[in-house]
Formats: structure tokens, C-alpha cells, sequence
């Protein structure tokens, strides 16, 4: 009820009972209270106000704090920070996306996020890029800045989306200017360093092909000479300078090899060969220089290693030529024993076990690991002692291993060594008891190619004569062609039974040659032609094959194998 109400009411009672006292003090007492109730409700909406005012200004306080800390993190953080509303228009910048823009907040408040992208025509187009990328699992990506210069900035960009009153993405800037200098740096400097690695590649190369042809002279006229009766002093003589000298190149083969290994450039062949004639041609390469010394060389194979097998024998000549040089070099006395044991056969293929075992100075266990490394030797006098450049095993170990065996060794100081690896090759459908080569043996009495009809192309001098020398001996018609022009010439003019190519001569080369002759449609189309070419590179060997070619002998030619590969060639052509 009202106040005035209530005193109406207390007036109209007084009214009726006017001597009554009571209403008097009644009425006093209810306007008593009313005064103190009023200035009670004052104090309490003064209270009120004040307390609401002190609470507005804390929360005001605390909420500028808060802004405060926002944007002094935002103003810290290194990378740029953008946000950015529904349609892609730009709400804030932070001071480093203002840095790396080029412009500051008020410049590009409202501008389409892809205005400052240098490779993106719209917003749309750029997230549907970043979203493509998130989707392989790269949440950055690199985009180019358009700043206030020409110049763009690279930055990696990270962008997350969510709905919070007007902004709906936060796009993350990291300027990587100096890392992509980096980069660049790190590319030349790779660059630069590739192309003194393959000039290095080159140089070798070229050097050790140099090298090859005064070898090919050297060696081919000691084979020359090998060939008359001489005394037996300067037959040993003549012996030391072959040894001596075939060493040499295989020094430099060996160059030729790491160089090819480092760069990952070497191919093996899968061909028919007699596995068990290859060994015994090897252990009697090494017989002269072992039996010098006093040293057995001797053979232990499996009676169930097949003869014939598929892999590539060059390659495995170059290992076991290398274990067992080795095992002779570091031999005083006692024997040197290859040994071949079959492992497992498995459907058309054979494990052969191969060991070379010496009873010679031996490896301290501290050095075995070491020795199969480039350039490395197990004791610093053996250069002194025992020559050689620590390359041979170093390339071995990697001709096993890239034909999927393992080169190990094991051994003891002063009793001798055992190094052993295990290669898988294909099982041949040649029979076992096929002859090496339709003509092995016929060397020995050297008549079947009399009055053969040879056409020799070589630009060499030396090489004519060597070559010229050995055909002449074994009763040959030779005729010279000084390259592949004159040989073209010289196919037109006469009648050959075989050609002699050198593959690599001034003018018209070896390839040209031939593929000429293949190409025409006279009888001298199909003449056996043998290359004979500097390199045993395999893709040399495929490229001569490849133009036409029948077979391949590499110089300097060991006089046997050019004597066979006629022999073959004149066999299977007629
Ligand atoms: P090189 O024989 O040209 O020095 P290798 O790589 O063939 O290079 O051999 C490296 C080193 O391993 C040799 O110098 C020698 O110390 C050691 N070595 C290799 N084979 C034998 C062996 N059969 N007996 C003892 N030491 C050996």
C-alpha cells in the first residue's frame, strides 16, 4: 500500500474518532517510518549505483588488459598475422603481416586477402589451392607476397578457419626471403660441386683412355715379342714386362671403375659362360707370378658347380683377378686355393660359395673393416712393401654387392686369410659338357685362319702393327683402312671375310661404318664385323652391337681371344 493511501486512510478513522489519541501517534509513527524506509531505499540505491559503477570500470579495466596482452602478443609474434571475414575482405594486420606487406592496417582494412597475394586472382582460388595442398598433408604453402616495392616476398602461409563474430579465417604469413637465399646458396653450391665432381669424372676418364693407348703399345708388342724363342733371361725379362705392365692397366681400369661406381653408372650383362674355365684362366694368369715366389696356386671346385651359368664373367673375372692378386701379392709361402662350393639351387638359380685363401701375412682383426675402404691399406708400410693403391677391394666389395652378395673376410696375422662372398647366377640350358667356345683348343695350332681375307680398321699406327703383326702370323690377308670413310671405300672395292672395326676414329667412326654396310643391299651387307675399341665399357659394347656389330674384343687384345672371337665369328657366319 501507498503511503498516501495509508495516511488517507488514518485521517479518515481520525476523523470519525477525534478524541482518540491513538490515531495521533499512529499517524506519526506510520510517517516515521516512511521517512526512515525512504532513506534507507536512498542509501541502498546509492549502494546500487556505486557498486555498478565500480564493477563497470573493473570490467572495463580487465577487458583493455586483455586487448592490451592481445595485441602486445600479436605485436611480438614474428610472423604476420591476418584476419580476414567471410568474403575473404582483410580485418586486421599485425605489425610484422604489416612489415612484410609493405603497408600498414588502415591500407588494407577491407581489401580482398588476394590483392596482396602476387599468384591468386581471388580469395576462392587461393584457399581451393590451399585446401588441394592440406589435403597431401602440407598445411603450408609457399606464395609470393605482393609488397609495396616490385619485389615479392616468398612466405610460407598457413591458414585456419573458424566462425568468431566477423572473422572467419587467420592466415599466418612467415617471410622465408632468407631461407630461400639460403637455398640458393646451398643449389649453386651443389651445382658447383656436381660439376667438379663430373670434370674430376671426366678428367680421369680422359686420363686413364690416355693412358690406354701407349699401354696398348706396350703390351701389344711385348705380346709380340712373347711370341719369338728367346732365352729364358730375356723371356723373364719380357714375363716381368708383361706382368708389369698388364698390372698398369689394371690400375687404370680400376680408375676407370671407381669413377664409373661413384656415379652410379655401371650395368652388368647376363650371358652363357663356362664358370669353371673362367676360374682355371684366372688361377693360371696368376701361376707365373705365384710360382716365382714359391707359392701353390691351386683350384678346388665342387663337382656340383655346373660348368655353365648366366651372369656377367667379365665382372667376375675383375673380382676374383683382384682376391686373388691379392692373396698371391701378400703370400711368402704356402698355397693360394680358390675354392667354389654350390649353396642353394632354387628353381632356375645356383648359389655359389667363392673363397680365396691364402696362407700369407694376414689381416689384424682391428684393420679387416678398414680395408675395404677407398684408398685404404692395413698398414702403412704396404704401399712401401707391397705397391698398390688400397682402390681393388673397395671396387670389389661394390661389384659383389651390386650384383646382391656380400664381400667378407676372415683372418689371422702371420697365418693367412679367407675372403669370401656368394653370388646367385641363372642356371644355363648350355650343357655341362659344351665346349667353352666352338674353337677352344684351336689356338694351339693356329692354322685355321690362313688366307683369310681381313679388312683392319684403325687409325693408330701402333695398333695397325700390333694387330697387323699377330693377323700376319696367323697367315692372314690384311688390308688397312685408316678410318671409317676408307673402310666404306675399301667393303665397295674388294671382297672381305671379315672386318676389324676401331670404333672410335677421326672422321667417320666405327659406328657410322657399320651401320653403312648393314644398311646397303650388297653382298658385303652381313660380313662379320668384330669392334675392337679402347673401352670395356659395357654400354660401348651395347652401342657396337647395337649398329650392327658381331662381337667385341677390347685392346690392348689378348691375341688368344682375338684369334677365337675370328675364329667364331667366321664359324658362325658360315
Ligand atoms: P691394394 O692391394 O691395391 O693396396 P686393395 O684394396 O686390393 O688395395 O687391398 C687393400 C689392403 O688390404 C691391402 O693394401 C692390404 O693391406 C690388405 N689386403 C688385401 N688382401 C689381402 C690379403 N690376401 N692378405 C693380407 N692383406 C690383404
Amino acid at each position: 500500500m501507498s503511503r498516501r493511501l495509508l495516511e488517507k486512510q488514518i485521517a479518515r478513522i481520525k476523523e470519525k474518532y477525534p478524541e482518540e489519541e491513538f490515531f495521533d501517534r499512529l499517524f506519526e509513527k506510520v510517517a516515521s517510518s516512511y521517512v526512515d524506509f525512504e532513506r534507507v531505499q536512498k542509501l541502498k540505491d546509492r549502494s546500487i549505483r556505486l557498486m555498478s559503477q565500480e564493477l563497470h570500470d573493473l570490467y572495463r579495466a580487465q577487458e583493455e588488459k586483455q586487448q592490451a596482452f592481445i595485441s602486445t602478443i600479436l605485436g611480438k609474434i614474428v610472423d604476420g598475422i591476418i584476419t580476414c571475414n567471410k568474403a575473404g575482405k582483410i580485418i586486421s594486420v599485425n605489425s610484422s603481416a604489416e612489415h612484410i606487406i609493405g603497408k600498414n592496417e588502415s591500407e588494407v582494412r577491407d581489401l580482398e586477402l588476394s590483392t596482396i597475394l602476387a599468384d591468386f586472382e581471388t580469395y576462392d582460388e587461393f584457399l581451393s589451392h590451399y585446401y588441394l595442398n592440406l589435403a597431401k598433408n602440407e598445411n603450408q604453402i609457399e606464395v609470393s607476397i605482393s609488397g609495396k616495392s616490385e619485389a615479392q616476398i616468398p612466405c610460407e602461409v598457413s591458414v585456419s578457419q573458424f566462425e568468431m563474430d566477423e572473422v572467419s579465417t587467420i592466415v599466418i604469413l612467415r617471410d622465408i626471403t632468407e631461407r630461400k637465399k639460403v637455398e640458393a646458396i646451398i643449389i649453386e653450391e651443389k651445382e658447383k660441386a656436381e660439376k667438379a665432381s663430373r670434370a674430376k669424372a671426366e678428367f680421369l676418364s680422359t686420363m686413364s683412355h690416355e693412358i690406354r693407348t701407349p699401354m696398348n703399345s706396350i703390351i701389344g708388342m711385348t705380346n709380340i715379342l712373347i711370341q719369338d724363342d728367346f732365352d729364358e733371361e730375356t723371356m723373364n725379362l719380357l714375363n716381368t714386362l708383361k706382368f708389369s705392365s698388364e698390372h698398369l692397366l689394371v690400375l687404370i681400369n680400376d680408375i676407370l671403375d671407381f669413377n664409373k661406381i661413384e656415379a652410379g653408372k655401371i650395368e652388368f650383362e647376363h650371358i652363357d659362360f663356362n664358370l669353371k674355365e673362367l676360374v682355371e684362366n684366372i688361377n693360371e694368369s696368376h701361376k707365373y707370378r705365384a710360382n716365382e715366389k714359391g707359392v701353390q696356386i691351386e683350384l678346388e671346385i665342387d663337382p656340383m658347380v655346373p660348368n655353365w651359368v648366366v651372369g656377367d664373367p667379365g665382372r667376375l673375372s675383375q673380382i676374383l683377378t683382384n682376391l686373388v692378386g691379392n692373396a698371391v701379392k701378400f703370400t711368402t709361402e704356402g698355397s693360394v686355393i680358390t675354392r667354389l662350393t654350390p649353396q642353394q639351387k632354387e628353381g632356375s638359380t645356383i648359389d655359389i660359395l667363392f673363397e680365396v685363401i691364402d696362407t700369407g701375412i694376414g689381416i689384424a682383426e682391428g684393420k679387416q673393416k678398414l680395408i675395404f675402404e677407398s684408398f685404404s691399406q692395413s698398414e702403412t708400410y704396404t704401399t712401401r712393401q707391397y705397391g698398390g693403391t688400397g682402390l681393388g677391394l673397395a671396387i670389389t666389395k661394390k661389384l659383389i654387392e651390386l650384383q646382391n652378395g656380400h664381400l667378407e673376410v676372415t683372418s689371422t696375422p702371420r697365418i693367412g686369410s679367407n675372403f669370401h662372398f656368394s653370388l646367385q647366377f641363372t642356371l644355363s640350358n648350355t650343357p655341362d659338357d659344351a665346349l667353352a667356345k666352338p674353337v677352344a683348343g684351336a689356338y694351339a695350332t693356329q692354322d685355321e685362319l690362313v688366307g683369310l681375307k681381313i679388312l683392319l680398321v684403325e687409325d693408330n699406327p701402333i695398333n695397325q702393327f700390333v694387330a697387323g703383326k699377330f693377323l700376319s702370323k696367323w697367315k692372314c690377308n690384311v688390308t688397312i683402312a685408316e678410318n671409317g670413310h676408307e673402310a666404306w671405300e675399301k667393303v665397295q672395292a674388294d671382297e672381305f671375310d671379315i672386318i676389324l672395326m676401331d670404333l672410335q676414329m677421326p672422321g667417320k667412326n666405327g659406328f657410322e661404318a657399320t651401320r653403312e654396310i648393314r644398311n646397303s643391299d650388297k653382298v658385303y651387307k652381313d660380313i662379320p664385323i668384330i669392334a675392337l675399341t679402347a673401352t670395356a665399357l659395357l654400354e660401348e659394347k651395347n652401342r657396337a652391337l647395337k649398329a650392327g656389330m658381331n662381337d667385341f674384343v677390347t685392346k690392348p687384345f689378348n691375341p688368344k681371344e682375338l684369334y677365337e672371337k675370328i675364329l667364331k665369328n667366321m664359324t658362325h657366319s658360315t
